[in-house]
């Protein structure tokens, strides 16, 4: 009897413990540089685990395709969505947060943010981002849904495999890979509405209207997460994503991973109703841990590289304890550490808080208090001065010294602002604007907008200052006060 043929004499669910006979995909011993690729088909798994993934699932997905949706009142003319990547008006809006181009530095320490957080999490419970909340993960557990209400769990779905072609097989695999296709178009369009005003860019999906690079952007990812979720899937993991190959530096003998405890469950063997349990392990070597694995390795062989920290090994092992009556946690979030204290019968001791966790807290407190100082201090005005330098300075008619400049005042505020410019540090000096009167019209400068002014300062020739003179612009609001200065160069001639 063959591997596979036992496990088709097995029912799926709630079936007592019978033993699997089953060689996991991806052995740690022996393993060939290269080797071709072996379909996985993981059993489901039932248990609190389980359930939790289910509910962070639930919660991600929800988010993914529910947040284009939510409105959120910025005034009039302006996006009401609330999270909007704005790339026509240059713009990152997210609820009350405004990100213009020149402030990615926000970008910047999000991701640095972002960075720290899975650096912390990793050194305290592992690759628990990969096995619960990475997006992978995630739409591979969704296209496994799909797989397994069309298909039937793993026994049903490796009978299918093998199974002749037949109507029946057709019906079911066009199903599924139609369903795949439909998440896939999903996933794509709900990341498009991230990009334009969701109502309206889905009236223009559907009538046709919208922007070529919408469709392609949703044909792209509608691709990529078909194959990714359909196909690939732990190949992503093992091979395509650079994280595994990273966390082994952050792990320590304290960071709690999934591991089976061998010096519970060794020596493994079957077992028989009503034997004895003295002189050999837990482990009923019943192969639940590896069937149930999406990444098709034997957690009994150690700690892997493959290993998400997905936990549905622990389900499954726990299960089987329960149906044998021995105690739960054979499989279970372990620490080198406390396998090292059970062999010296010392009790267990979990150390969350460490040095490297202690440091990655700290950065994290110290990056969101800098973002968070500077959010609330940004100003909602910016002025940018250039000096004029061909040439860099004129003598007028009537003899004084002229100086050119160009102002930029970029106004942040959602209401149209009027300016005043004044001079500091050049007694004797006039200023005046191309095209505007200085005074009571001041400069006019749109709301959410960035407008450049002609500036000329003149001065009598007896005033000017040899060679040149530092001397501050400042700009006002006529209304508020708030003012922006900038500093710049008035150059005269050197005799
Ligand atoms: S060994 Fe266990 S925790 Fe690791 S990926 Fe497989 S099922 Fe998940
Ligand atoms: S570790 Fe648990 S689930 Fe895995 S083979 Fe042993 S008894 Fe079965």
């Amino acid at each position: 009897m063959n591997a596979t043929d036992t496990e088709e004499m097995r029912a799926d669910d709630d079936a007592p413990i019978e033993r699997v006979e089953v060689t996991p995909v991806m052995r740690k011993v022996d393993r060939p540089n290269y080797q071709k690729r072996i379909k996985i088909h993981p059993k489901r798994a039932r248990g609190s685990f389980r359930r939790l993934k289910w509910a962070i699932m639930a919660i991600t997905l929800a988010i993914y395709y529910g947040t284009p949706w939510i409105r959120w009142d910025r005034g009039a003319n302006m996006p009401d969505q609330a999270v909007l990547i704005d790339f026509p008006a240059r713009r990152f809006y997210f609820f009350f947060i405004e990100i213009w181009p020149q402030e990615v530095y926000y970008l910047t320490g999000l991701l640095i943010l972002a960075s720290l957080g899975l650096f912390l999490l990793t050194a305290l419970a592992g690759r628990v981002w990969c096995g619960y909340s990475c997006p992978q993960t995630v739409w591979t557990d969704l296209f496994l849904v799909v797989e397994r209400a069309i298909e039937g769990d793993r026994a049903a779905r490796i009978r299918l495999d093998k199974a002749p072609l037949s109507a029946s097989k057709i019906g079911k695999r066009t199903a599924k890979h139609l369903l795949w296709i439909v998440i896939g178009l999903t996933t794509g369009g709900a990341w498009v509405f991230y990009f334009a005003d969701a109502p309206t860019l889905a009236v223009g999906l559907l009538t046709g209207d919208a922007a070529p690079i919408a469709y392609i952007t949703i044909a792209v990812l509608t691709a990529s997460t078909y194959l990714f979720g359909g196909h690939a899937r732990e190949q992503v993991c093992i091979y395509m994503c650079p994280w595994p190959r990273i966390q082994g530096a952050l792990f320590d003998e304290h960071s709690l991973l999934v591991a089976y405890k061998a010096d519970r469950g060794e020596p493994r063997g079957r077992y028989r109703k009503g034997e004895d349990w003295a002189g050999r392990g837990d482990c009923v070597d019943c192969q639940q841990c590896v069937v149930v694995c999406p990444m098709g390795i034997d957690i009994r062989d150690g700690s892997q590289l493959e290993c998400i920290t997905c936990a549905l090994c622990i389900d499954a092992c726990d299960d089987v304890m329960g149906k044998i009556g021995r105690p739960k946690g054979l499989i279970g979030y372990d620490t080198a550490v406390n396998e090292t204290r059970r062999a010296e019968n010392l009790p267990p001791r979990t150390r969350l808080i460490r040095p490297r966790t202690i440091a990655y807290t700290a950065l994290m407190v110290v990056v969101s208090l800098v973002m968070l100082a500077t959010l609330v201090s940004r100003p909602v005005l910016e002025v940018n001065i250039q000096h004029k330098r061909n040439p860099l300075f004129v003598k007028l008619s009537n003899g004084d010294v002229r100086n050119g400049y160009t102002i930029k005042i970029l106004n942040k505020l959602h209401e149209d602002r009027r300016f005043t410019l004044s001079l500091d540090g050049l007694a004797g000096a006039t200023l005046s604007v191309t095209g505007q009167e200085q005074g009571a019209n001041g400069l006019l400068v749109k709301s959410d907008n960035l407008r450049a002014f002609r500036v000329f300062i003149a001065i009598p020739a007896k005033f000017a200052p040899k060679g040149g003179r530092d001397i501050t612009l400042i700009v006002t609001d006529e209304i508020s006060g708030e003012s922006a200065q900038n500093d710049t160069i008035f150059r005269g001639p050197e005799t």
